[in-house]
């Protein structure tokens, strides 16, 4: 074999690599929806609403999570709105509210510390994917949500997801059901104390329960929940309104209890 020859053939061969390496379809490559154009969180390594963010990993959900209000719990949803600030939400069903493209519904009560059970169901039908799938949002204090999503068989930023303190912290574990099945948060809420000067004393700490998984565990916040900016201390009174987010899906809840931590001794 000639040294011509040779050539011919390692040209061929580098020709033919080149040519599989363009050709390789990109759907092979998983698909990371997200931004790369925010700020990093500090203390996080990741900027807000990263593509690069780890999934949280997969948890089977736990039953009979449904708790009835204790004692000394405020019900504030039962079988309709007189607890909330509008009419704009829809009873669907017996002892359900849906969201209804009224806007958000905020509770006419304030709360600072507090325990909330709260059960809330996806809607199978939605249209669009990602952020558009199934939102809604519980916000503490009018200003810290605890997102609602379909993160079943929905893909989006870590901190986007389901039970993931939105823009902040995705939650430890994946514990979604699929749409239209119900779920609930427990939530274990500490309001922030602010210094004269506006900063934190201490900032506020969240603990979340999903479907009887905890995927938040005493979570120092940033401040009030952000899209695509970062969180910062914003001081604000020592009682507010819990809020439920319209995002333009329906969303349904029900079995929404409260214990007002501050009143208890
Ligand atoms: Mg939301």
């Amino acid at each position: 074999m000639s040294y011509v020859h040779q050539d011919y053939i390692a040209t061929a061969v580098v020709l033919l690599l080149l040519l599989t390496v363009a050709t390789l379809p990109s759907c092979n490559l998983p698909e990371r929806p997200g931004y790369t154009d925010t700020p990093t969180i500090d203390g996080e390594h990741y900027q807000v609403h990263s593509p690069m963010r780890p999934q949280p990993p997969r948890a089977k959900p736990l039953e009979n999570t449904f708790t009835p209000p204790p004692s000394d719990a405020i019900v504030l949803f039962k079988d309709d709105l007189s607890e909330w600030d509008n009419n704009n939400w829809d009873i669907t069903e017996q002892q359900v509210m849906t969201c209804a493209g009224g806007g958000d519904i905020k509770t006419n009560l304030t709360f600072g510390d507090c325990q909330l059970h709260i059960e809330f169901r996806i809607p199978e039908k939605t249209q669009g994917e990602g952020q558009n799938m199934g939102n809604s949002g519980v916000f503490l204090m009018d200003n810290y949500e605890v997102q609602v999503l379909n993160s079943y068989n929905n893909s989006t930023y870590a901190d986007g997801t389901c039970g993931a303190i939105y823009g902040q912290f995705p939650p430890l574990l994946n514990a979604s059901r699929p749409a239209n099945e119900w779920q609930s948060y427990d939530i274990f809420f500490t309001r922030p104390r602010f210094n004269e000067d506006g900063a934190f004393d201490s900032p506020p700490k969240i603990t979340v329960v999903h479907n009887g998984i905890n995927i938040h565990v005493e979570r120092n916040l940033y401040g009030p929940t952000r899209w695509r900016a970062l969180a910062t201390a914003t001081p604000h009174p020592d009682r507010l309104p819990l809020r439920l987010q319209d995002h333009g899906n329906a969303v349904s809840y029900r079995n929404i209890w409260i214990r007002d931590l501050e009143q208890i001794n």
